[in-house]
């Protein structure tokens, strides 16, 4: 038996069946149709479709491509908007509720396809996902919730009672929770891999290593400078997402960047795996600063992730913290050994819905709030149609005004330990009324 101990590797499990590449310098070409900065799933996605639409497009990406969030995630194909339904309906009435809801349908089915039409490999399942409830009152209302998107949507989503939660999930920790089985498990990293195969074979130029250092008006376009070089470009769509930095303060002072982490655990035995996550299937919870856990693609290992407060270097507490969370969880594995232990950016913003916008002849595809594996490529693509003036492909529930300002913020998000352990708070005293 093991000692307790942290990950071995700070890199994250992804990158051992899928490393980063750096990509071969290339000249910097002194005028393009559209240049994209940040070549993650959104940027790539926007990209692809440009180039396929005839115009020159390349993406600049300060890091390896694929090193921001989009080769670190969980790879679960949510496409989950972080208000409910009910907190949306209020904001924006029932009907833009309802159509948010839909596209998230779209999203999912529109990746779906994509992965398939394009063959990209990328170790894709569509195993559904089971939310974990805690107490009856949250069974409750996560089954009227499940119940509405299988009459309104059609998707097929059911509640789960505690007696049967075995069947779904090795754990007593929840009260039952319901399943939706249009979501699915990814392998990030080789989805970015493949996205960037093909973008590259359309004829999207990417530099890697290739920051923007700032953008300006010029005439009808824009001067960009990057790392490499100046050049023009007639349009600018901007896709950074956690990872802005202050090349556009106007989104900066609208985007917080808050980390998320991932622990993996060793391989285990084939029967404690069965036992532990027997449909093999996605899973989460109903609170504010839940885990995420899934198996990982080959089904060998739990792969668990959660907020990480930290802000700077990469300190022991965090990693610790979703170790309980997964004894707590599976007790049974209180002695196993961690493989890995990463983190990565994800955007918050105000309202917590992704965006597309255009500010000052700019257009923007970003703030995912954690849930970017399905939206990142279909904002992306969204925003691509919106350059190209393609009203009706366009068309999306996300574009509306940029998220709002936050006020004392330029990019140092202070407050945001603070903001995780109130809502950390928020769950406990809702886990103690619902255990009562
Ligand atoms: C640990 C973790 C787990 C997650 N799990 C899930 C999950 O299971 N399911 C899900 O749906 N989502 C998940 N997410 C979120 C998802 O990964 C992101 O929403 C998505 O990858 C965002 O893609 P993107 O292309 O917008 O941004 P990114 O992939 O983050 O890319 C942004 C890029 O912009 C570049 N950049 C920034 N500034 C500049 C500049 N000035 N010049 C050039 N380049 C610049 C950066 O270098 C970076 O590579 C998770 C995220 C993390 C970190």
């Amino acid at each position: 038996m093991h000692a307790p101990t942290i990950a071995e590797k700070a890199t994250p499990y992804w990158w051992e069946a899928a490393p980063l590449t750096p990509l071969p310098e290339q000249p910097l070409p002194k005028r393009l149709d559209v240049l994209i900065v940040g070549a993650g799933y959104a940027g790539l996605a926007a990209g692809l479709m440009l180039a396929r639409e005839g115009r020159s497009v390349a993406a600049f990406d300060a890091m390896n491509p694929g090193e921001g969030a989009s080769t670190r995630n969980g790879g679960i194909t949510s496409g989950s908007i972080r208000p409910d339904y009910d907190t949306l309906a209020r904001r924006f009435g029932e009907e833009k509720a309802l159509a948010i809801e839909a596209e998230g349908k779209a999203a999912r089915e529109f990746l779906y396809d994509f992965i398939k039409t394009e063959g990209l490999t990328c170790d894709f399942q569509l195993v559904g996902q089971f939310k974990g409830a805690f107490g009856y009152e949250q069974y409750e209302a996560m089954g009227r919730s499940a119940e509405r998107l299988a009459k309104k949507l059609g998707i097929e989503a059911y509640a789960v009672p505690y007696a049967e939660q075995r069947k779904y999930i090795g754990t007593d920790v929840y009260r039952g929770g319901t399943v939706r089985m249009d979501i699915g498990g990814l392998h990030p990293a080789k989805f970015h891999a493949e996205l960037m195969r093909v973008a590259l074979a359309s004829g999207v130029a990417v530099h890697g290593g290739t920051p923007v250092t700032s953008i300006e008006r010029d005439g009808s376009g824009f001067r960009v400078v990057t790392s490499a070089g100046a050049l023009e470009a007639r349009q600018v769509l901007v896709c950074t997402n956690g990872y802005t930095d202050g090349v556009v303060p106007f989104l900066r002072r609208r985007l917080v960047p808050v980390r998320s982490r991932i622990i993996a655990t060793e391989e285990l035995a084939p029967e404690v795996m069965a036992r532990l996550m027997p449909k093999r299937m996605m899973i989460t919870e109903n609170r504010e600063v839940g885990f995420y856990y899934r198996p990982s693609p080959d089904g060998k290992r739990v792969l668990l992730g959660g907020r990480d407060s930290s802000r700077v270097g990469d300190p022991v507490a965090p990693k610790l913290l979703l170790r309980r969370g997964l004894v707590n969880l599976f007790p049974e594995l209180e002695n196993v050994r961690l493989s890995h232990s990463w983190f990565g950016n994800v955007a918050m913003n105000r309202d917590m819905i992704p965006r597309i916008f255009e500010k000052d002849g700019i257009v923007y595809a970003t703030g995912f709030c954690g849930s970017g594996v399905v939206w990142a490529p279909w904002i992306g693509m969204h925003a691509a149609h919106k350059l190209m003036g393609h009203e009706e492909r366009a068309r999306s529930a996300f574009d509306f005004r940029p998220p709002a300002f936050i006020p004392f913020y330029r990019g140092n998000p202070w407050f945001m330990p603070a903001f995780i352990q109130g809502y950390r708070m928020r769950d406990r005293i809702a886990m103690w009324r619902a255990s009562r």
